[in-house]
Formats: C-alpha cells, structure tokens, sequence
C-alpha cells in the first residue's frame, strides 16, 4: 500500500428530516449563547423559524445576504453581529447567505452554523467570496469553515424547480471536477461518484414532485458529499470558466454551471478517460458530456448561454479572461479550445458523440 497524506477537516453533520429541532442544542454544544441568524430576504420566514427554534439563544436576525457577497453587506452584518453582541453565526439559506456568514467569520472568527437551503455545498468547504469595487475575489481560509452543518430536507421543499435543478448541476459540477483533480485522494473521490450518483437519481423527481422528502434528502445528501469533495480538490477549467462568466459578465451562478458543465466535461473527454468513465457509470449513460446534457434537459434547467443572458459578442473576451492565468486542468486551457467550448455552451448544442 502507497503512503499518503490525507487533511481531514472537522465539521459536525447533523442530517435528517426534522434535525432543525436540534439547532439549540448545536448551539449550545459550541458555548454560544448569542446566535445571529442570516438569511436572504427571500428567506426571512425561515429564518424566523429558527429563531424561534433558538428561543433566548438568537441574538436577532439579519436577513440582507444578497448573491456574490458585496463588501458592503458584509460590513452591516459585522456591525449587526457587534452591536448585538453576538458570539456566533447561523446561516440559513443558499451559497448566498453561507458566503455572507463565512466573510463575517473571516474578520471576527465567530463560529459558524450552517443551515442549507440549496445545493450549493458551499456549508462544507473553507472557500469563501467577496465583492469589493465590482471584483470578486476568493480565497480558503479555515476560520470560514462552518463548525457544524444542520441538513434538514424539510427546508429545500419550497426550492422551486428551476433552482433545484441548477442548484443540482453546481453541486454535480463539484463531484465532475473532483474526479479529475491531481490531489484527489481515493477517499474523497469517493465522495464525488456517490455524490453524481445521489444526485442524478434524485432531481429528476425532485423537479416532478418537489414536496418528495425522500427525494429532497438524497438530493441534499448528494449537495454534502459534492461540498466536501469540492473542499479538497483543485478546480480546473469549468469552476475558473464559471467564475468569469458570473463575476465579468455578471451571469445567474448556478445557472451557469447547469450550462457549462456539459460542455467542460466534452472539453476533458479524452484527457481524462478514467474520471469520464466514473462519471459516465455513475449517470448509466455510454457518456459523461452527454449524459450530463441529457440529464440537464430533462430537468427543464437552461442549456445555452445565450437564454440566461450572455451577448455573442462577449464570447472572445470572456475566452480571453479564462486563459489568461494558468491553471491546472486535465488538458492544457488554451485560447483556441476554450473559444470553441464558449460557442457550443452560447448555442447550447449537445456536446458531440466521442470519435
Ligand atoms: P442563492 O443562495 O443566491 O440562492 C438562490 C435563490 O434561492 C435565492 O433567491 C434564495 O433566496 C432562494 N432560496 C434559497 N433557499 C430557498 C428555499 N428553501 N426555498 C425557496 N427559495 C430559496 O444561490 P446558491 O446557488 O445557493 O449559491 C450561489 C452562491 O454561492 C454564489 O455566490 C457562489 O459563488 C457561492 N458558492 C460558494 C461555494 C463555496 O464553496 N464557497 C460553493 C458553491 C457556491
């Protein structure tokens, strides 16, 4: 047996219908004592709900996350956690409101619970992302990894089919990149199949049928399996192409990966045949790229750039930004190739059988 070095990062998982019941006592289990909660404002009833669930724990509520974590919000939610005097976070919602929580615990420590209301799986890695002057900037950092993350499916039940689906796509997106990561561990890639396969096998019905709990559990299962692989491997060229089309062209987060993903895997189809044939089984598809498209189709989620806003003409700059810094990937990111991906995506044609 090859010798190994392995970082395993500690985060309680507390999952199962119903385990909002148990956030006091997650709580307390910290020593806190004060609990801010955020939320987005779409989201506030939630939000009150675990309040009230925290009872004198809850310190108030902050319900003002908004998408891509503008610096300005984070410096309300600090003062608001000051003046409160509060001595932790409860991030109730998607990436959204989990990223507002992690750039508040960048600068105070505060600990973090997080409550996820989508698929993002933002609630298990370090990564965090700020908005300042109009630039995101990311980076990893373990004071934001969440102390302990409450799944309670019962909470994704009002997620509407169309964010079910792309919010699904993002997280099958992290499990794609993981298998063809350098420095994945066996472990963890692990993590990736079953999460591809939680994931295909319960969306389809999670959009038919979004009151399904049982559906609704596997789907957030496969959300944690892809957050934890995400948090240990090195994205390659679909999460950087994804970035720059979200934060230079200013496109839907999630909806973006539900497009690109399809197309970045046809990408590294023959640079990386073993992850192509771990995903493509996973999926029970002869294909990875088009088994990927496929199963985007059947969950009503957008398949072009063109339908979720981006202008034909933004096409060579956005391939420009995406190969300016290297990067690892499996096949070498290079202007040409990744202009030709960009025109597939924009048209939203089916990624092409493999020769
Ligand atoms: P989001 O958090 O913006 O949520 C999307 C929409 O769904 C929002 O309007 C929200 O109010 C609504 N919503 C959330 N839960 C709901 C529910 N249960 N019922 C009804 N509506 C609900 O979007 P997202 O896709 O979850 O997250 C995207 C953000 O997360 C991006 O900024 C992205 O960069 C970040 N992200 C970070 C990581 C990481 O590891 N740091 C990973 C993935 C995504």
């Amino acid at each position: 047996m090859g010798a190994f070095v392995l970082q395993w990062r500690s985060v309680r998982v507390v999952f199962g219908v119903g385990s909002l019941d148990r956030l006091s006592d997650e709580v307390r289990r910290l020593g806190a004592e004060r609990a801010l909660v955020l939320a987005t404002p779409g989201q506030r009833r939630i939000a009150d709900e675990a309040a009230t669930v925290l009872r004198s724990l809850a310190a108030g509520v902050y319900a003002e996350a908004v998408m891509h974590v503008p610096i300005e919000t984070v410096r309300a939610g600090r003062e608001s956690a000051a003046r409160l005097n509060a001595d932790s976070l409860i991030a109730v919602g998607g990436g959204s409101t989990i990223g507002l929580a992690k750039a508040i615990a960048l600068e105070t420590g505060l600990p973090i619970v997080a409550i996820p209301t989508t698929y993002s799986g933002s609630e298990m890695t370090s990564i965090y992302g700020l908005t300042d002057g109009g630039v995101k900037k990311t980076g990893r950092d373990l004071r934001v990894l969440p102390k302990t993350v409450v799944y309670d499916p019962t909470l994704t039940v009002s997620l509407p089919p169309r964010v079910s689906a792309t919010s699904g796509l993002n997280a099958m997106a992290h499990c794609v990149e993981a298998l063809y990561t350098r420095d994945l561990h066996r472990v963890r890639s692990h993590f990736a199949a079953l999460g591809i396969r939680a994931l295909a096998r319960s969306l389809p019905i999670v959009v038919e049928a979004p009151a399904n709990l049982d559906a609704r559990s596997h789907a957030l299962k496969g959300a944690w399996l892809a957050g934890s692989a995400l948090n240990e491997a090195t994205m390659g060229i679909h999460h950087r192409l994804c970035h720059t089309l979200g934060g230079s062209f200013n496109l839907p987060h999630a909806e973006v990966h539900a497009v690109v993903l399809p197309h970045a895997t046809a990408f590294n189809r023959d640079a990386a045949p073993e992850a192509m044939r771990r995903i493509a089984g996973e999926l029970d598809a002869p294909d990875a790229a088009q088994g990927i498209y496929d199963l985007a189709i059947r969950l009503g989620a957008p398949s072009s750039l063109s339908e979720i806003g981006m202008r034909q003409k933004d096409l060579d700059r956005a391939a420009r930004l995406a190969t300016e810094n290297p990067y690892e990937n499996p096949r070498p990111v290079e202007y040409e190739g990744v202009r030709q991906l960009l025109e597939e995506a924009y048209n939203g044609t089916r990624p092409a059988r493999p020769s």
